[in-house]
């Protein structure tokens, strides 16, 4: 579970965060939305501590991101718990589509080549990508690539995934393949905080919906309900710039 209260963050002088607070629970789907610059992706860079906040509370899976100073194991730890999908990609591409998978769990998590091996074949083949394993990133589309980077992040193990706007960087046609995969992971349960543009994949998929407005959230619920019923007016113009 991702618990935060009161977050805030400031870039300088530049205040994204101005007191944000939520939970994700585990087994939990949740689509944050809201426009562009209101602080959805520092909201969820936060989450793996790829920003240290400035203030509020913030524990994610029990690991108190709050103090300045965590120690190597505990970011360590968390970095194991929590995987980051981008919008575009970062994949290695020196390196064949199983070697970009057998990297983390070798060098972070220090299995075996063999284990390793084995996790990135049995991860490639839900995404449906088996036949690409010893294909390089650019012989990919970019649907492809995602895919390849969603099983880069299982092969880790993690109780939570971020998705920083999976499918922004895709060709139309090549999104549904994306969000498929993902749809499947939040059938198995796996609790996922999903920026995105997506409103139907957020109605379809995510249990709850969180809108940021200028650095605070300006209304979260139910996603049928937040995405159907809006209460605020700023989210129900937003919706309708949407669709
Ligand atoms: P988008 O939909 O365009 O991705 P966003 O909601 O993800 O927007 P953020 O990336 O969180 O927005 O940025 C929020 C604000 O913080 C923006 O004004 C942005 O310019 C600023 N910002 C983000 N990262 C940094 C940084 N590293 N240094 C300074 N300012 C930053
Ligand atoms: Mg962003």
């Amino acid at each position: 579970a991702i618990i935060f209260t009161d977050l805030h963050k400031s870039y300088g002088e530049l205040e994204v965060l101005r007191g944000v607070s939520g939970t994700i629970r585990t087994g939990e789907v949740v689509a944050v939305i809201g426009s562009s610059g209101c602080g959805k992706s520092t909201l969820l860079r936060c989450f793996n501590r790829l920003e240290t906040i400035n203030g509020g509370q913030l524990i994610v899976n029990n690991i108190d991101l709050s103090r300045p100073n965590l120690k190597t194991h505990q970011l360590r730890e968390l970095r194991s718990q929590v995987g980051m999908v981008f919008q575009q990609f970062n994949l290695f591409p020196h390196l064949s589509v199983v070697e970009n998978l057998m990297l983390a769990p070798q060098k972070v998590q220090n299995k075996s080549r063999r284990e390793s091996l084995q996790l990135a074949h049995h991860y490639l083949e839900k995404v449906g990508l088996s036949q690409k394993a010893n294909a390089y990133p650019e012989q990919l589309s970019g649907g492809q690539k995602q895919r390849v980077a969603i099983a880069r992040s299982l092969c880790m193990s993690p109780k939570i995934l971020l998705f920083d706007e999976p499918t922004s960087a895709l060709d139309p046609e090549l999104v549904g393949e994306v969000l498929m995969v993902m749809k499947q992971l939040a059938e198995e349960g796996m609790t996922m905080v999903v920026v995105t543009h997506e409103m139907q994949f957020a109605r379809e998929v995510a249990h709850r919906v969180i809108f940021l407005n200028q650095g605070l959230v300006e209304e979260q619920g139910n996603a049928r309900q937040v995405l159907t019923n809006p209460q605020s007016d700023r989210l129900r113009a937003f919706l309708s710039r949407m669709n």
